[in-house]
């Protein structure tokens, strides 16, 4: 008999990073990886522990099954092989034996047994001298990660995948993303991050909705707790009462209406009142979002990161690169897609690249600088962009250049790569535009000198304000601090435009300052010709700039220059945008 009392509601105050609203069970994700105690066990219960172990070992399998379905459902068989070898390492029968004795002999859990064991597999790896086993170690970690939630039972009442969930969790690193499997995944509640992590702009791309800053919610709640989550007002409400839930409905039905009023302009052209066009374009990661892309009303891709289909399968070939990229151009066809070269570093780590941890990944092999130090994944990249290019219209774009020097020598890589095919009898279109990121404040003093060598700057504002004010993108405690309507960071976008045009090249904006409505006005002001934001906010972007008029911006832009206060330049801004088009702030 179920019980009378409905269960007490309870709501956590965040940061609310993503809209929408999202109700369902929770699947807590565990960063933290506790290592097992060494326990004694009471004797005659060796066969218990054993019996702990192959039932987390057949729902490990499970799980790893149901991975290897939605990967090889998504890009085909070969990309699945990975858990191919993950289900051997959960089937070896010498594993199995050892961690038996072990338990017998020593006396001590399974969970202590079985985990020694398998870090002793880790530690042999990782001394290895060939760079293909060392990297297997990788493939030990995860299999035993999992295996060891499942032996605490942290997983078993809801083993991934098997109904929808939003996912709660520390914090979601670009690589956890890529393994989720996200046709499942309703939204993602987080203890920390911020609006330009890159886990609230995955879910924006998503359409998910994301509240971070949710402190204590890994530990207070459980896998299968039931959640309503708020991405419009940063609410998680564990428990919704029928009230709630009813308030929310209403809520729900009133924004769809508004926003049908938005959607129903997103195809038109984006031209300002007095007809300037200003391109408004996607920024994307996987191909399972290209659809939604095509129907968004977006003119083009103006930034596709390929770091997550590089997490997502470390080891492609170039072929099976050039086949997800043709995909994406393909889909998009004639509009262009950038695709932006490997971004590696920071916090998209491929943890196989940077086996020793860096003292500061932001300021370390990052971006551009690692791609040239490592030419082997670079040029494969860059031999499959150049292949796929035949699809359709194509940009290619170096993120993190800290100068003209880094754009030279990445040129000079895609020229060796262009001449290498043509040799080969491959056809390399002529058309391929190349675009650098502004985002180090040094690119952004030098835009002059780099605007000489490219076809467009491409303003990467997440980055660009974080160099410039000194303030981590993701922590919580100097949040406050980073604003993009800084006079410094202004200052730097006004520069690298000012060099664009003297350059006679396009300029645009793919950090997420593009999408802040608030701040349109500005961004044309200061003449940007292109903004590329999350497919979410496509048609309120577009529907802003239609209802702008130039003149009124370059006031603004002007006016500005004479503000030293971040939030008084936002209010310039702001009252710009209220005056035409106050609906969208509804
Ligand atoms: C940026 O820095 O603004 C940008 C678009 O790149 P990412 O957010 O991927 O670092
Ligand atoms: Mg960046």
């Amino acid at each position: 008999m179920s019980s009378s009392h409905p269960l007490q509601e309870k709501t956590w105050i965040g940061t609310a990073v993503s809209q929408g609203v999202a109700h369902a069970v929770v699947h807590v994700l565990k960063d933290h990886f506790d290592e097992p105690d060494e326990d004694t066990i009471e004797p005659g219960t060796e066969a218990h522990q054993m019996e702990r172990l192959h039932a987390a070992l057949a729902v490990t399998a499970r799980e790893i099954e149901a991975l290897q379905r939605v990967m090889a459902g998504e890009h085909g068989s070969s990309e699945s092989e990975i858990f191919e070898t993950h289900l051997l390492i959960l089937q070896d029968s010498t594993i199995l034996k050892q961690t038996e004795k072990t338990v017998r002999e020593q006396q001590v859990c399974v969970d202590w047994a079985y985990y020694k064991l398998m870090c002793k597999h880790m530690d042999a790896l990782r001394g290895l001298s060939d760079t293909y086993l060392r990297e297997r170690f990788l493939d030990v970690k995860d299999v035993t990660h999992r295996v060891m939630r499942h032996l605490r039972g942290e997983l078993l009442d809801h083993p991934m995948f098997d109904e929808p969930v939003i996912v709660v969790a520390h914090d979601l690193t670009p690589s956890d993303t890529v393994q989720l499997d996200r046709s499942k995944v309703l939204g993602f509640a987080l203890e920390t991050g911020s609006a330009v992590s890159h886990a609230a702009i995955i879910a924006r791309s998503l359409a998910l909705p994301a509240v971070v800053r949710l402190h204590g919610i890994c530990e207070d709640l459980h896998s299968g707790d039931t959640v309503l989550l708020d991405g419009e007002g940063g609410l998680l409400i564990q428990n919704p009462s029928a009230e709630t839930l009813a308030r929310y409905r209403l809520r729900e039905e009133q924004a769809e209406r508004r926003e049908d009023v938005f959607q129903m302009e997103r195809h038109q052209p984006s031209l300002t009142r007095c007809g300037t066009a200003i391109c408004v374009g996607a920024n994307a990661e996987f191909i399972e979002e290209m659809k939604i892309v095509a129907d968004s009303g977006a003119e083009e891709v103006g930034l596709f990161r390929t770091e997550f289909l590089h997490l997502e399968n470390p080891d492609a070939t170039e072929d099976q690169l050039a086949t997800a990229y043709g995909k994406v151009i393909k889909s998009q066809a004639p509009k262009r897609v950038v695709f932006r070269t490997l971004d590696l570093g920071g916090d998209k780590v491929d943890e196989r690249l940077s086996v020793d941890p860096e003292p500061n990944p932001f300021l370390g092999w990052r971006g551009i600088r690692l791609s040239l130090g490592r030419l082997d994944l670079f040029k494969r990249q860059l031999r499959a962009l150049l292949r796929a290019a035949v699809h359709g219209r194509v940009g290619i774009m170096f993120p993190m250049v800290s100068g003209v020097q880094e754009v030279l020598e990445a040129k000079a890589v895609l020229n060796d790569c262009a001449d290498e095919l043509t040799a080969e009898g491959i056809d390399v279109p002529d058309e391929i535009e190349i675009g650098a990121m502004i985002e180090i404040p040094s690119a952004a003093l030098t835009a002059d000198l780099i605007a000489a060598e490219v076809d467009f700057l491409s303003l990467g504002t997440n980055d660009l304000t974080q160099y410039t004010i000194a303030v981590d993108r993701l922590n919580d405690r100097v949040a406050k601090l980073y604003q993009t309507t800084h006079p410094a960071v202004l200052r730097l976008i006004s520069m690298s435009v000012k060099a664009a045009r003297t350059a006679g090249i396009r300029v645009g904006m793919c950090g997420e300052m593009a999408s802040d409505l608030a701040l349109t006005p500005l961004m044309i002001g200061l003449g940007l010709n292109e903004l590329s934001v999350a497919t979410t906010q496509i048609a309120r972007v577009k529907y802003a700039v239609r209802r702008l008029e130039v003149q009124e911006c370059e006031a603004l832009a002007q006016a500005v220059q004479a503000c030293s206060c971040p939030t008084e330049i936002r209010a310039l801004s702001r009252a710009v945008a209220d005056r035409n088009y106050p609906e969208l702030f509804e």
